[in-house]
């Protein structure tokens, strides 16, 4: 019998590529591969405010020996929620492949992933080709800072561009956080990965929905999930205390201190014990905000509210009611 694979595309305002991704690049590379196995398309609209809907359910109706389905939220959840649910719904697939759809993954790397399932690695993981990355400056610093702050495994140019074995899906679908970065999760549940090596295309159409603002949001939520309280703020300016207290405790070393007062300042010991105070004030504002990004995190788990919310009438195909 053939394997049955599912091929979760998270999909948010690509009303110009859509269209051509799924009849020009996704379903004509399946098509090829059909075959060998049964593929289901999982389209999940993450809440689109333009025409994606309409164009993907007139696609999904058109390409009639394709199976595939859409499962559209009622409001944007976020690509990370979004590949969840997909991830969910493929729950009786022997593979989920989960791919961009703004075309910037290559499809042709599909049948390299399904080799490399067929040899037995549980996850195949999508890296980008080191030689042709313009690595965009701040996802560089996003990893820089992850690995510094201690998530040694997080690597650099994984993309979310993967196969997954049935297996690490239905380990995946038992996380219960709101808070998610699905490829950091993958890499937790410790399967041992296999990487292929793909070039990272540009974007045709639009720009990248992740905002810069998005970006940071993302490395906010990795850290600790920033700016949710007033707390925050304190904490900036613990961090602005902080570094003013060091270059004027520095400043009075060497001019006090080292140099002998060339600018006949004449500061007593008490400033210098002041600018100390100071210093210490503002790593104790910066430890108390850090406290407080754990508590509003914790309060958004225990809050613990359903990770999506799918509009059953909008969607197209096999809906699973719970
Ligand atoms: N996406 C989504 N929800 C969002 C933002 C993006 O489902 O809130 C989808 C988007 O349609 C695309 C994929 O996630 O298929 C990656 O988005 P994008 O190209 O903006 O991210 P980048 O390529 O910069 O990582
Ligand atoms: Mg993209």
């Amino acid at each position: 019998m053939k394997k049955r694979v599912s091929v979760v595309v998270p999909i948010y305002n690509e009303e110009q590529g859509i269209k051509q991704f799924l009849s020009e690049q996704l379903f004509p590379e399946l098509k090829n591969l059909s075959g060998s196995y049964n593929f289901e398309v999982i389209l999940v609209d993450d809440g689109s405010e333009d025409k994606t809907a309409e164009i993907v359910r007139a696609e999904i109706l058109r390409e009639k020996s394709m199976k595939s389905r859409m499962l559209c939220f009622t409001r944007n959840f976020g690509k990370e929620v979004a590949l969840t649910a997909g991830i969910m719904a493929a729950k009786d697939s022997d593979a989920v492949i989960m791919i961009d759809s703004d075309g910037q993954h290559p499809v042709e790397a599909i049948p390299k992933m399904l080799e490399r399932w067929e040899s037995g690695a549980k996850v195949v993981t999508a890296m980008r080709s080191r030689n042709k990355t313009q690595h965009k400056a701040g996802s560089k610093i996003f990893y820089k800072t992850m690995r510094l702050l201690g998530d040694k495994n997080i690597i650099e140019g994984a993309m979310d561009f993967r196969l997954i074995d049935h297996k690490v899906a239905e380990d995946y679908a038992r996380f219960s956080e709101h808070m998610r970065i699905t490829r950091g999760l993958i890499d937790w549940l410790g399967y041992p990965q296999e990487y292929i090596s793909v070039e990272l295309k540009g974007r045709k159409y639009g720009d990248g929905t992740y905002s810069f603002r998005k970006l940071l949001k993302l490395a906010g939520d990795s850290f600790v999930s920033m700016t949710r309280t007033p707390l925050a703020i304190f904490g900036y300016l613990g961090l602005f205390i902080t570094v003013l207290s060091l270059l004027l405790g520095l400043f009075i070393l060497i001019q006090q201190y080292i140099l002998g007062d060339p600018l006949g300042l004449d500061w007593s010991g008490a400033v210098a014990m002041c600018v100390f105070i100071s210093f210490l004030v503002g790593l104790v504002l910066i430890s108390q905000a850090i406290t407080a990004l754990y508590i509003s995190q914790i309060h958004i788990e225990a809050k613990n509210r359903p990770l999506f919310v799918i509009d059953d009438d909008k969607s197209e195909g096999a809906i699973e009611k719970k």
